[in-house]
């Protein structure tokens, strides 16, 4: 997966960029989250490490750990640490 070319590394208030592990710990899947300076919703690019579905969409964050779920599969999808940029 690519991030959208509008990026710019200077407007995010935070980014980060994981693989994903299925069950056996196999890195099958990749998430890209993001949130842009004065916005409260996170925006992910996310390919499910358990049934291999890829979406994009946004979402808001309150408490970390963060978490996604998958919307195909349903799962939860613990995004373990975000580096503050
Ligand atoms: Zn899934």
């Amino acid at each position: 997966m690519e991030l959208p070319a509008e990026i710019n590394i200077k407007d995010f208030a935070y980014i980060t960029r994981r693989r994903l592990r299925d069950e056996q710990g196999e890195p099958k899947g990749e998430v890209f989250l993001w949130r842009r300076k004065g916005e409260e919703e996170f925006n992910y690019r996310l390919k499910c490490p358990y049934c291999g579905t890829e979406e994009e969409s946004t979402v808001i964050l309150k408490r970390r750990p963060y978490r996604l779920k998958c919307s195909n599969c349903e799962r939860s999808i613990l995004i373990e640490k975000l580096v503050h940029k």
